[in-house]
Order: structure tokens, then C-alpha cells, then sequence
């Protein structure tokens, strides 16, 4: 896994990797472990919460987590 999938359809904040992609959490507000999951359309590397999708983020990233 290369964490280069492509994700669409996300908000600018989810776009710059600033929010999670599944629950629109705003990462500058909210200290939650996360992870990337792939890229937005501009090249970014977007993020999601290791809660959100805990299978998924632990298997694309290697358990990376703040
Ligand atoms: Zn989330």
C-alpha cells in the first residue's frame, strides 16, 4: 500500500488534509490520533482518524499516528 489512492468529493479543509475525510473533524481544533488514507485531487495527502476507519488507516499507513 502506497497511500496514493485519490479521494474526491472532499471539502477544502479535508482537501488539504486539515479534517478527516470520513467525519469532517477539524484536526486544528481536535487532537485525535490520525492517519493518511490517500491523496486529494491537488495532490495532498488527506487524512482520517484512526477511530474512523481503524482497519483500513492501520493497514495504508503502518500505524502512523500523532
Ligand atoms: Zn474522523
Amino acid at each position: 500500500m502506497n497511500g496514493d489512492t485519490i479521494i474526491t468529493a472532499l471539502t477544502p479543509l479535508q482537501a488539504d488534509g486539515l479534517a478527516c475525510v470520513e467525519c469532517r473533524v477539524d484536526y486544528f481544533r481536535v487532537r485525535v490520533p490520525h492517519v493518511p488514507v490517500g491523496r486529494s485531487v491537488t495532490g495532498s495527502q488527506v487524512f482520517a482518524c484512526v477511530g474512523c476507519c481503524p482497519a483500513d488507516a492501520r493497514r495504508v499507513a503502518g500505524g502512523v499516528r500523532r
